[in-house]
């Protein structure tokens, strides 16, 4: 298995990094996930675009361009023979000694990238998942993709522990924000409803290409703050991230959501999705 570290490709148990690195210490860095289907790189320009967007918002400068990290994702694909999977590219803002909050301008960032196999989740896009309802005490940075993921960490286990998939995070009842690492949407009345992209949610890509999808198959949609209740007295609930694609919530907290069922928008924007992802990508799922 080869990575990408530092623009180099090369073996997974060779590639090392320093004890004193900021993202080890500090989870001083942030990252990206990028979906690849048959090989292709799924919006890749607007992963691309919210990587810099992120590295922006924590004053740290991208020693790579646009195109360079294209061909380099590119070279690991075909190197690992990646068909569908995903590819984990995360940047730190390198090393510095001694330990200091404080960081250093001559710091040279790291940049590694790592491909995981893995088919669509077909089963789980038919089926839905089940979720509990948890605290959002996160920070109110959330809009940036940082490798600080302790408050989703503790928020996945926390659903993982009760026996469910997820957790939808709340900051109080009358606002749901998003999950653990996924955006969440109700339906109500054929309305499509979910939180407006600030900073208190990552603006997923895949939330914005459903919204782009929906807004061009007239789809009522309403991008607002909603509140547990409205929630768990939806008719549909989904979830959305490059694995989940548009995954339904067919249970919240042990009630039965909606007909406990998928439900019909949300197998139509499942299909426009898959559309999207034939048309732009060139290929046959
Ligand atoms: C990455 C992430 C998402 C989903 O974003 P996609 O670009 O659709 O994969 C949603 N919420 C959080 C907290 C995330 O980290």
């Amino acid at each position: 298995m080869k990575v990408i570290l530092n623009g180099q490709l090369v073996e997974r148990s060779e590639a090392k990094v320093d004890i004193e690195d900021r993202g080890y210490q500090f989870g001083d860095g942030i990252y990206e996930g990028f979906r690849i289907y048959q090989g292709c790189i799924f919006t890749f320009d607007q992963h691309i675009d919210r990587l810099f967007d992120s590295a922006e918002l924590i004053d740290l400068a991208i020693p790579y361009t646009k195109e360079e990290l294209k061909d380099q994702l590119t070279e690991l694909i075909t190197a690992n023979q990646l068909g569908d999977g995903m590819i984990y590219l995360q940047i730190s803002r390198g090393t510095q000694m001694p330990r200091n909050h404080v960081y250093s301008p001559d710091n040279h960032p790291v940049l590694m990238a790592t491909s995981i196999a893995a088919p669509r989740d077909l089963a789980a896009f038919e089926k839905g998942l089940t979720a509990i309802t948890a605290v959002d005490d996160r920070w109110l940075h959330c809009n940036i993709k940082s490798l600080n993921l302790l408050g989703n960490v503790l928020a996945k286990n926390q659903a993982a522990k009760a026996g469910a998939d997820e957790a939808i995070l709340y900051r109080d009842e009358d606002h749901v924000t998003e999950c653990s690492h996924s955006n969440v949407f109700i339906v109500k009345n054929n309305t499509l409803i979910t939180h407006p992209a600030n900073n208190l949610i990552l603006n997923g890509i895949t939330r914005q290409t459903i919204l782009k999808l929906a807004k061009e198959n007239k789809v009522a949609i309403e991008e607002r703050v909603f509140s547990l209740t409205e929630l768990k007295q939806a008719d549909e609930v989904f979830i959305s991230s490059i694995m989940a694609e548009v995954t339904p919530v067919t249970t919240i907290d042990g009630e039965m959501i909606g007909t406990g069922v998928r439900g019909p928008l949300s197998t139509e924007l499942e299909q426009y999705f898959i559309a999207e992802i034939e048309k732009t990508c060139g290929i046959q799922l």
